[in-house]
């Protein structure tokens, strides 16, 4: 299985337009950060876990030219902005099946609802395949996808877990029945917003706590605010199974 990290960001991304915030002004790649998303890979399948605003950019920079599917975490703009987007995919290869909790799919019928009409559809406009998620585990072809439960502040939120890699962002709160879930998994990605605590995200200090109650053998944050610091001397200060994502950033497990 390989794992792409497209984009590894806050929602507004980094830089944010305007800031002089030095992280900002950065000249590493490495502080350059799209909004959060993976691709997973296996045999000849592909999966984005979110879909955000920098969705387009993000398949061109990684090659990504067959998609058999999105899953999506929840519903804010930074996870979902990039709908429209998969025109391209829908071109070549017809509709695209979506994957989310019964309430993302309602928000998407709200803010998309060109792509979920069924009469006088705009010709032009993509069709989606929606499948709900609950949470239980669901297939994506050959292998089995476990949703692991969570709160972004008061909003459910599903992390999964992709056999031994666990994807979870956005997350403030995870009940240790979920936790168990992932326990001891080969890798794990998780949200690390910044220093100081804030009501909907991991800060450092909660992350890494998660973190060790899981257990991986490697621990990769993500969901990173400017606020957070340089990439390369953040990195010095972690536990030593513990790295920062970045964009473009390749792993195999
Ligand atoms: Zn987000």
């Amino acid at each position: 299985m390989k794992i792409t990290f497209l984009g590894t960001g806050t929602s507004q991304g980094i830089p944010i337009i305007g800031s002089k915030h030095p992280v900002c002004l950065s000249k590493n790649k490495k502080d350059k950060r799209l909004r959060v998303s993976v691709l997973v890979e296996w045999e000849n399948y592909s999966y984005v876990i979110d879909c955000g605003p920098d969705f387009r950019y993000q398949m061109l920079r990684s090659g990504c030219t067959k998609l058999d599917g999105i899953v999506f975490t929840h519903e804010h703009s930074d996870h979902v902005l990039g709908l429209d987007d998969i025109r391209p995919f829908y071109f070549m290869h017809g509709d695209l099946p979506i994957y989310a909790h019964s309430r993302v799919l309602n928000e998407l019928k709200k803010r998309f609802n060109y792509i979920f009409e069924t009469k006088n559809k705009y010709p032009g406009a993509p069709t989606v395949i929606e499948h709900e998620i609950k949470n239980e585990p669901f297939k994506l072809k050959n292998i089995e996808v476990m949703p692991i439960n969570g709160l972004h502040g008061k909003l459910q939120v599903f992390g999964y877990k992709f056999q031994n890699f666990a994807y979870l962002t956005d997350m403030k709160t995870v009940a240790d029945e979920e936790i168990e879930k992932i326990k001891n998994v080969d890798v794990l990605v998780v949200n690390a917003l910044r220093e100081k605590p804030h009501h909907s995200h991991f800060n450092l200090e909660e992350a890494l706590v998660f973190i060790k109650k899981v257990s991986p053998k490697k621990a990769y944050l993500t969901h990173i605010s400017h606020l957070l610091g340089f990439h390369d001397e953040v990195e010095k200060t972690l536990p030593e199974n513990v790295f920062l994502a970045y964009d473009g950033l390749e792993l195999f497990i």
